[in-house]
């Protein structure tokens, strides 16, 4: 299963607000077998908003959004959603019905547009805030808030599998210069992919499905290199 993850708000572009969502999102899913293919931020506007849900749902099996829902003028996620699909949007009576009985929210109380979400799309509830979300396809819209991104995340997790993914970490207390033909050998004797991160040390990592053969292939680079 392929995924993107789009991130809105016009805050994470300006670096005030640390994207703490995506990073989430992708260890949840990367640990159930989701293969990542985007992270994508993009800023609270209903074109650009439309735009990347409709490019990466032609192009992943599911996409998933944070950020920007609600009532307020800077919200504009919903609509981006339902813009990308061709829908309108509309009040929800599943989502306003929930949120009247379980959030104790009469109907007058709450902000008009609270529960306006893309025609046709499964609301999903917010069991830690107001706002809902929802599925349409196979698009996932979350809140921001991460507290009420993760409470949701937990009523949808089931949906997102893949085929286990095995990493092995090798630190090598080398120059990452010099370590391009092991590397090299590495990649040709062992069927699996090899990541080198440098920073005081390079930390190796070593992805494949086979846990044995991330685990050969692991010895076999910790016998080759000064290890830290
Ligand atoms: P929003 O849903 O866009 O109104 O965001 C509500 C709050 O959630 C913001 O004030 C941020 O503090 C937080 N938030 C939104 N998006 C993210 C994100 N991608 N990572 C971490 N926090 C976020
Ligand atoms: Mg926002």
């Amino acid at each position: 299963m392929q995924a993107a993850i789009v991130t809105v708000g016009d805050e994470l572009l300006a670096g005030e607000t640390t994207d703490t969502n995506a990073t989430w999102l992708a260890q949840q899913l990367v640990g159930r077998g989701v293969d990542i293919q985007r992270i994508t931020t993009v800023p609270d506007r209903v074109a650009d908003i439309a735009r990347v849900v409709n490019e990466h749902h032609a192009e992943y099996d599911v996409v998933l959004i944070t950020g920007g829902l609600g009532p307020t003028h800077d919200d504009r996620t919903m609509a981006g959603v339902a813009a990308a699909f061709g829908r309108s949007l509309k009040l929800n009576d599943d989502a306003q019905s929930w949120l009247e009985t379980h959030g104790g929210y009469a109907r007058d109380d709450l902000a008009a547009g609270t529960t306006d979400l893309p025609a046709g799309a499964q609301p999903l509830h917010n069991d830690v805030g107001v706002a809902p979300g929802c599925v349409l396809e196979s698009v996932y819209v979350l809140p921001g808030v991460p507290a009420e991104m993760k409470a949701m995340f937990e009523r949808i997790e089931a949906d997102f599998s893949g085929p286990q993914t095995h990493v092995a970490t090798v630190t090598a207390d080398e120059p990452e210069s010099a370590l391009l033909n092991r590397f090299e050998e590495l990649r040709d004797r062992f069927d699996v992919t090899v990541g080198s991160y440098p920073g005081e040390y390079v930390r190796v990592k070593i992805r494949g499905q086979n846990e044995n053969t991330v685990n050969e292939a692991a010895r076999w680079l910790t016998e080759r290199v000064e290890t830290a």
